[in-house]
């Protein structure tokens, strides 16, 4: 579980940096394993945030698209386990290990995500590079379903956590959802401030997906190597609500973010969750921060 957790800091801390325009080591390996999990879903895994392929009657969905150069690398995996077309790419959300593949996918299908995450993805260069090959073309606010029966596709936005633009992706006859990065793995979230992320919204978020989706059993984050519960939602966005409780506990005790930053410890009762804390968007500290930010307007 640890070991996993690392891995998907790191895997996020890589496709952050791609987007920095720090390019990749071109020439490693591109080495992705695939997890099935129902007959007609899979998992691709490596490369960035875990990728859904879901197989439907008339095409196969994606969702997320994983770090540059790694477009191609999905697509042909996705030849292995099915002669069907790819019809629609669905993003998760703005981040460069999520949506920087979409350049290599044919530019003729559907290209779907919350609208934030739209205009999110228009300020990254890549898109703009490649003649905006990958940008979405369909967009939703809150909901969205496309298809039916056996086919169809759920997608849900609660509001600011990850950032302002974290799409749930359910897909109901199989009780299983793509949650992105809103729910990367058990560990304290990123929270990106600068594409509108909230740490004083995160718990209130994850609660409102929590009460609003129904019929979902299984859950396919954002970098875990594994499903988790949608029990473990619900015990993540308590997680959330309690680092929340305690950093403004800090904040109006007079500490400043570096002051309170070193004291935070994950509280016992969170078994198996990680308390390795990444630098990226400032550390544990850089939370504490944005939090401050958000409470003084
Ligand atoms: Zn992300």
């Amino acid at each position: 579980m640890r070991r996993g957790i690392a891995l998907g800091v790191l895997l996020a801390l890589g496709g952050l940096v791609a987007v920095k325009a720090q390019p990749p080591a071109a020439d490693a390996p591109k080495v992705i394993e695939v997890e099935k999990v129902k007959d007609n879903l899979f998992v691709l895994r490596g490369g960035g945030g875990n990728t859904a392929v879901f197989l439907t009657a008339t095409g196969v969905v994606v969702v997320d698209a994983k770090n540059p150069g790694w477009g191609k690398p999905i697509l042909d995996k996705i030849k292995e386990l099915t002669p069907k077309p790819i019809t629609m790419l669905i993003n998760t959300h703005t981040h460069g290990d999520h949506v920087s593949g979409n350049v290599e996918f044919p530019a003729t299908i559907d290209f779907v995500a919350q609208e934030n995450t739209k205009a999110n993805m228009e300020k990254m260069p890549i898109f703009k590079e490649h003649n905006n090959v990958g940008m979405t073309k369909r967009t939703f606010k809150d909901k969205l379903t496309i298809g039916k029966g056996a086919d169809q596709i759920d997608l849900y936005y609660f509001g600011p956590g990850h950032t302002n633009g974290d799409a749930l992706v359910v897909f109901p006859a199989l009780r299983t959802m793509h949650a992105g990065d809103l729910f990367q793995g058990k560990a304290l979230p990123l929270v990106d401030a600068d594409n509108g992320g909230s740490v004083l919204h995160y718990p209130e978020t994850l609660n409102k997906a929590y009460n609003g989706i129904k019929g979902v059993d299984a859950i396919i984050n954002g970098h875990m190597p594994a499903q988790t519960t949608f029990a473990d939602l619900k015990e993540f966005a308590d997680f959330n609500q309690d680092f929340l409780t305690w950093a403004q506990a800090e904040l109006k005790a007079g500490k400043t973010p570096a002051q309170a930053a070193p004291e935070w410890k994950v509280p016992a009762k969170y078994a198996g969750y990680s308390s390795t804390v990444g630098p990226l968007f400032g550390g544990v500290e850089g939370r504490i921060k944005r939090l401050a930010d958000e409470m003084k307007k």
